[in-house]
Parts: C-alpha cells; structure tokens; sequence
C-alpha cells in the first residue's frame, strides 16, 4: 500500500467506526465552542473523562463563558479545580481568559500560533481545540493518538524523544484527513481512550487492525517504546494541622511557584525536630504534638512522604490563643468555610481536613 492510500484508509475506516461506536454526548460536545473545548481539553490532559465530567460540569456551571472565568479571583478557580491535580493547569487557565478578554476582547484566537501563545497550551491541544470548536484543520498529538499511532507503526523509541516525535507529528497531519476534521480528532481521541487501550488493547475491535503492524508482530504493548526508566527520589515533609478551640484550623496560602501553588495548605515543617522547636517558642505552652501516621503523596517527578501532625492549642495563663501561627501568609479557617469549597486545597490536605472533621 503507498502512504497516502494508506492515510486514506486509515482515516475512512476511522471515521466510520466513530459514527458508530465513537462518543458523542459528553458534556462538551454539547453546545461546542472554543472555551468549552479548551476547557475540557486541559481538563482531559492528565485525568480521564470519567473524573473530569462532574468536574467539568460544576466549573461550567460557576464559568459559563471566557468573561466569567476571567473575571474571577485566582483563588475561586483554583477552588473549583481542587482535586484535579496539576493545579498549574487551573492557573493557566485564567491567566489565559485574562489575556483573551485583554488582546482579544473576549473572542478566542483562531490561528494556531496566537492560540500556542496562551499560556498552557501546546501544539496538540491547540489543534484539538482548533479543529474540534472552529472545524479548521489541524493534527493532534496527544498520549491517545501517540499510542495509537506508535503502535500501528509498531515505533520502537519512545515518542518523547524529539525525532519520534517530530516523525509522529508528520505521520498525524498525514492521517488527518481533507474534511471532517472535528470528527477525526474526536475519532482517533476515543479510539486511543477506548480499544488502543495502554495495557489491554482491544484489537479484535479495531477499525485499523488490518494495516498494524504492532498487531502483525504480536506484541501490541511493546509499542510505541517505552520511556526509559528512572527510580523517583522521595522527600520528606512535615504538614502541621493547627486547630483552635472552636475547631478553626490555620491554613497558609501558597507561593505561587512551586508544588500546590496559589492553593491553601497546612504549614509545612521539614523535620519532627522543628515541629517541636516550633511548638516551644511559638504555639504556646500548653500546645501538645501528635503525630498521625505517615502517608505518601505521588507527584509526577517525586514521593512525598508526609507526616501529619495534629496541635491543638491550649493557651496557658496569660497567653491568648490564636496567638501563634507558625508563620507565613495565613489565616484561621472555620470547618464550614471549607465544606463549602471556597479555599482551594490541594489533595492531601482536603485529604486530611475529611479526617479531621471527624475526629
Ligand atoms: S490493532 Fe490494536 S494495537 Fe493496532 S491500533 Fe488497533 S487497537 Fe491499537
């Protein structure tokens, strides 16, 4: 077979097995416009659509459109994407909506180069956006499609290095066919989320099984080539879970760079030895350390191991409480203010919050 027939085959049988089996009532191929699509889009990149949909509803609901994202405080975002992970993602996108409603008055961009200048967005996603919401062509390359295609061309090095994954950029726009672009985006999408599966592909399922060549050798899983491995170092922290009388739990604002950043946390100590010092010279007195068991918080370049360790404060004589935060930029935060969703936590500390509310 010559490339281009190939690539027209390819595409074809695709597009009829998407109008068949593909999907095509999720929540943002509803009503489908550019912010929609973006938003699902960064929403979709490290989480899977069965997590991302009550997610994705409830941010549309409190963001219906590019103004009301961008007018929002940076924090209420950042609280409406708690639990998703990545909050880098959540700051992006406002950052983002900013810039639309400042260079662009409110309409998003429509050229590929002005849509990868927004902050949070490469190639593939542009792309998806652009074809999916405007029906303009471009290819995409995401994990799905990167799969999919490393495996029909049974690919032995692993796509994040540069010249795969130049070459599989040149083998996506090849694909892409000369109409219904929104639908081969969506196509080889769900085709990579539903059979071409990372670990239990569905071949016999396949509309493309017949040129694969990964099939053809036997060993599906083998391809693309995998990334090669490296042991994640695990650091160690110490999160102090200060609380008040009245419940009231002192929570500190993150810097911005950095892991959870711009999100509200319990201060971070490095070792069990400060957390004394620290219980000395600044909670009072009468402030007892209790150290909860250990638990491990996964991030995409390391473990963090962290030790929750619960303070409850009880002035002495002539101390006052709520005299002694730990330090940093923070604020005593009543239990009901955070069952309401209004302060951005990031997983483990809303983790943490659940089992102290019923301590
Ligand atoms: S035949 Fe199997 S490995 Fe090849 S593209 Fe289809 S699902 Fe993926």
């Amino acid at each position: 077979m010559t490339d281009a027939f190939e690539s027209q085959a390819f595409s074809q049988r695709l597009l009829e097995w998407f109008d068949v089996y593909g999907r095509h009532d999720l929540p943002w191929q509803k009503a489908i416009n550019p912010y929609r699509v973006w938003v699902s889009e960064i929403m979709l990149q490290q989480t899977q659509v069965a997590t991302v949909i009550p997610y994705y509803e409830k941010f549309m609901q409190r963001f219906p459109t590019v103004q009301d994202l961008a007018a929002a405080e940076q924090e209420t975002v950042l609280a409406h994407w708690a639990g998703l992970g990545y909050y880098a993602r959540g700051r992006n996108l406002h950052k983002a909506a900013q810039l639309i409603m400042e260079q662009y008055d409110g309409e998003f961009p429509v050229t590929l180069e002005e849509v990868m200048a927004l902050p949070g967005i490469g190639r593939s996603t542009a792309g998806a956006i652009l074809s999916i919401a405007l029906g303009k062509r471009h290819p995409i390359l995401d994990g799905n499609v990167k799969r999919v295609l490393g495996r029909f061309y049974a690919l032995e090095s692993w796509p994040g290095e540069k010249q795969a994954e130049n070459w599989l950029w040149h083998k996506a726009d090849e694909h892409t066919p000369a109409e219904r672009f929104a639908d081969y985006t969506q196509a080889i999408m769900d085709l990579g989320a539903t059979l071409c599966t990372r670990s239990k592909p569905q071949c016999e399922s396949c509309p493309v099984a017949k040129g694969c060549r990964a099939l053809q050798i036997g060993t599906v899983t083998d391809y693309p080539g995998k990334k090669p491995k490296k042991e994640k170092p695990i650091k160690e922290t110490y999160l102090v879970m200060l609380q008040k009388s009245d419940g009231s739990l002192w929570l500190e604002e993150r810097p911005q760079k950095g892991i959870w950043g711009g999100l509200w946390s319990f201060p971070e100590l490095q070792s069990w030895q400060e957390c004394e010092d620290k219980a000395q010279s600044r909670l009072g007195s009468q402030t007892s350390l209790l150290k909860w068991e250990p638990f491990r918080h996964t991030f995409s370049h390391y473990h963090l191991d962290i030790t929750p360790v619960f303070a409850q404060q009880k002035p002495a004589v002539g101390e006052t409480e709520g005299d002694y935060p730990i330090g940093g930029v923070g604020r005593w935060v009543r239990l009901e203010e955070l069952a309401q969703d209004k302060i951005g936590l990031p997983a483990p500390v809303q983790k943490l919050v659940e089992q102290l509310q019923n301590y």
